[in-house]
């Protein structure tokens, strides 16, 4: 409607009357597009019988959007300078509570019980800070928190490693970790015109609807990243040449050759060419064979 704090003009509007300005070092890029904003919303499948988080809500494009679909909106922002405004600009929306903090270091289980017990779906949704985007998905993935959907505006350049096969160029540990967790989709590029200021890199939505449990058989959460980290770490090196290096002792070379040639995977291949299954039985054999 005319009056959504997204159209340019109330966004300006806001900005002036606070005198507001904005700190690039905080990834502060606000979204004046309305139809965006719709589509995200769509895309994160919300009703009254379910919660959402935002993370960064800057002066509440996006919140506001949060608060006619969800029963319940968390929003976290870390720019103390925001939390009057949004005060003003959310007054409408007894459904929205924000929260000042820095998204990294607050404890997002305690927050999801604290403040959201009575819903038993709850999904994040947001135009992420570009500057941190890889770490707060790594830390929402890992958290086992009850999430449905995460719903995300990011570098277009992430959206491509997220969605990432093996084999090309972007896959690498954050698509493993992604795709282990998440189905993954690209579900719009943006233009950098939906945004003031309009960022410098390409933008997408990307979906990640969360699994019930993970695609392949894995006896050690934990440790199977690890292998996956220590593959791509070297992206030139071999695949023996990266294991030898980040997980084992010199002396083993000749047994791990061996695992190797048992699982079928030539140790010469790049990390960057193994599939989530072929990670997985790699992580797995590791462990019964007590490498
Ligand atoms: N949601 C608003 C919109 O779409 O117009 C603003 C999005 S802007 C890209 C990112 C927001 O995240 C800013 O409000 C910024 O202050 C906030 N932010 C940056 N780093 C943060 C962090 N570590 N924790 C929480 N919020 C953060």
């Amino acid at each position: 409607s005319g009056k959504d704090i997204a159209t340019p003009t109330r966004t300006k509007e806001v900005l002036e009357k606070y005198g507001f300005s904005f700190k690039k070092s905080l990834g502060q890029n606000f979204l004046i597009d309305t139809n965006i904003l719709h589509n995200i919303v769509e895309a994160a499948d919300l009703d009254s019988s379910k919660a959402a988080i935002e993370i960064g809500p800057g002066i509440g494009a996006l919140t506001e959007q949060l608060g006619r679909a969800a029963g319940h909106v968390l929003a976290i922002e870390i720019d103390q300078r925001l939390l009057p405004i949004l005060e003003d600009t959310l007054a409408p929306y007894d459904n929205i509570e924000v929260v000042h903090g820095d998204v990294l270091e607050l404890d997002l289980a305690a927050l999801v019980r604290d403040k959201l017990s009575g819903y038993e779906k709850v999904s994040v949704v947001a135009n992420l800070p570009y500057y941190v985007t890889t770490a707060i998905l790594m830390k929402l993935l890992e958290s086992r928190l009850p999430l449905e959907n995460i719903v995300v505006m990011i570098q277009k350049e992430v959206a491509e490693r997220i969605a990432a096969k093996p084999g090309s160029k972007d896959y690498g540990s954050l698509s493993v970790a992604a795709q282990f967790y998440a189905e993954t989709e690209v579900a719009m590029i943006v233009p950098a015109s939906v945004f003031i200021p309009r960022p410098n890199v390409d933008s997408a939505v990307i979906k990640l609807k969360i699994r019930d449990r993970p695609p392949v058989e894995v006896d050690d959460e934990n440790f199977f990243f690890r292998v996956v980290r220590a593959c791509f770490a070297q992206r030139r090196k071999t695949l023996l040449n990266n294991l030898m290096s980040g997980l084992f002792d010199k002396q083993r070379k000749d047994e791990v050759i061996q695992m190797l040639s048992d699982l079928e995977i030539e140790p010469s291949r790049r990390g960057e060419t193994l599939s989530i299954d072929e990670y997985a039985s790699l992580a797995n054999e590791i462990i019964r064979r007590q490498l």
